[in-house]
């Protein structure tokens, strides 16, 4: 089992990625290559901080009375945190013998096999569905809808508790049919708790920039209040009894 690991960073008092205050570990390396992803330094697979399961686990104890206060815990993101399997589920066995809660937050990328025993030991996993067109994966994220889906699938039958984040990028994966095609795939997850919309924006193209990428979308703005809360009442006239934020 490999006890060390790549990070890009690390957030203490992060009150976004799941429920409470969380310790936020983002990890380095990503196959991916997501058209609006504004963290594309944590790309590079093999770079980034190395660090140990002891190491985090005893940084991670010190933040603990925040954690039991606000019911909150442990958020894995990235990067793709699935890319070091073996490290996170060294990591989550670590704190699940704590008693702390744990959450990924991962796009689905990964051999559904490799990664059942660390799905198992999760409590929330946050899964970012790239397009409500699923056939228009490769489009956004340089990769099928296959391996995402299948956790999806599987995240159902095992009733794992799942919260949905979704891009909304203007003109690209917020029009209507878009809205109803992910809705139709949320509706066969009864598992699913809550649906986060995100507006697309456009505060890493200075990176992509740095790094002599391309930056595809540049030409597109990101979505005003107006447009986000137009996309978000759609979405919850077709998705009643859940939760859209
Ligand atoms: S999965 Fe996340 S880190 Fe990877 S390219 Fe997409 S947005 Fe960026």
């Amino acid at each position: 089992m490999q006890t060390e690991g790549y990070i890009h960073s690390i957030e203490t008092f992060g009150t976004l990625d799941g429920p409470g205050v969380r310790y936020v570990i983002f990890m380095q390396g990503c196959a991916l290559r997501c058209a609006f992803c504004h963290n594309p330094d944590t790309w590079r697979i093999g770079t980034g901080r190395r660090i140990t399961v002891d190491e985090l686990v005893e940084d991670i104890q010190s933040y603990r009375p925040y954690f039991q206060s606000s019911g909150g815990g442990v958020t894995v993101s990235g990067g793709e945190p699935l890319l070091q399997t073996d490290f996170l589920t060294l990591l989550f066995q670590r704190l699940e013998g704590l008693g702390m809660h744990k959450v990924l937050d991962s796009g689905g990328f990964a051999d559904l096999e490799r990664i059942k025993d660390l799905i198992n030991i999760t409590d929330l996993f946050m899964l970012s569905i790239k397009h409500g067109d699923l056939s228009r994966y490769p489009e956004i994220c340089g990769s099928s809808s296959e391996r995402p889906m299948a956790l999806a699938r599987y995240l159902t039958r095992m009733e794992k508790p799942v919260w949905i984040r979704y891009v909304i990028i203007p003109g690209v994966t917020g029009q209507k049919k878009d809205l109803e095609q992910l809705a139709d795939r949320i509706r066969r997850m009864p598992n699913v708790e809550k649906v986060e919309l995100l507006p697309y924006n456009t505060m890493g193209v200075y990176k992509w920039e740095y790094l002599g990428l391309h930056y595809s979308l540049k030409d597109i703005a990101a979505p005003d209040e107006q447009q986000m809360a137009e996309v978000r009442t759609y979405l919850q006239g077709l998705l009643p009894s859940l939760a859209i934020y």
